[in-house]
């Protein structure tokens, strides 16, 4: 079953054309990694999958990205929703300046979650999903800003998984991350896509290679290649 599909996608900064008549499908549950070099487009990409980009002045956006049969673009959707569906993960781990608990906690409650219980089962179901629960479940009230940089960016994982999110959007998740925190990650996004489809932003082949079922290449706004990893990675 395919997640999203894309079809014919132009993206246009003002005059510069940043994305050239993409097409792809992405299936479900799988590790999609986006390749290429620096300015080539893929986190313009990237951003058009939840509608990150169509607020900048200036943008313009022709072709179809489709999930359950519905054009994201259309008038009708609730932007806000999509980006529930559809959720992100930064480069560098933004954490929110409040507690370990209030961070994971921030989406459901914006979507109206009020009730205690059910808000601490999902703070230890995300920080556990995120394999940062062992290490935080006995200090939850303390600061974010706190944590390591690579507890950092668990956390934020744990904050996007909070709302249940069909699909993970990640832009470079460990390019500000040590060695040991970028292994731990990489072995995280293997487990995650047994329930969430992922799309991940990398200029690391290695990476790319290690973790993804599937990679993309970007070249000067143009999806010039995509297959299976091991196939693209295997040497002819
Ligand atoms: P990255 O290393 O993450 O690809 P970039 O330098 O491409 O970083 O972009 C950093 C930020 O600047 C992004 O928000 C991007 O949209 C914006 N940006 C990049 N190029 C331009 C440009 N030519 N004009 C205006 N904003 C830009
Ligand atoms: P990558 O992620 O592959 O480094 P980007 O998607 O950031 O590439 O950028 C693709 C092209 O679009 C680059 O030429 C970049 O300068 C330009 N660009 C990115 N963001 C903006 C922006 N906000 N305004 C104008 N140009 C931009």
């Amino acid at each position: 079953r395919n997640a999203i599909q894309i079809k014919d996608l132009d993206l246009y900064y003002g005059e510069k054309q940043a994305l050239k008549k993409i097409n792809m499908s992405i299936e479900e549950k799988t590790v999609v990694a986006l390749i290429g070099p620096s300015g080539c487009g893929k986190s313009t990409f990237l951003r058009t999958l939840n509608r990150m980009n169509d607020m900048i002045p200036g943008v313009r956006i022709d072709g179809t990205i489709t999930m359950h049969d519905e054009d994201i673009y259309n008038k009708e959707i609730d932007v806000e929703m999509l980006r529930k569906e559809v959720g992100m993960v930064f480069q560098a781990p933004n954490p929110f300046p409040k507690s370990i608990y209030d961070n994971v906690a921030y989406g459901p409650r914006v979507h109206g979650q009020r009730n205690r219980k059910i808000l601490d089962e999902i703070v230890e179901r995300s920080l556990r999903q995120a394999a940062l629960w062992e290490e935080v479940k006995d200090r939850l009230k303390d600061r974010a800003t706190g944590l390591s940089g690579g507890q950092q960016q668990r956390l934020c994982i744990a904050r996007t998984l909070a709302v249940e999110p069909e699909i993970v959007l990640m832009d470079e998740p460990t390019s500000a991350l040590d060695p040991i925190s970028t292994a731990k990650i990489e072995e995280l996004i293997q487990e995650l896509k047994q329930k969430y489809t992922i799309i991940i932003v990398t200029h690391n082949m290695q990476q790319a290679a290690r973790i993804s079922d599937r990679t993309a290449f970007f070249l000067n706004g143009e999806l010039v290649e995509e297959d299976k990893t091991e196939r693209l990675f295997s040497n002819p």
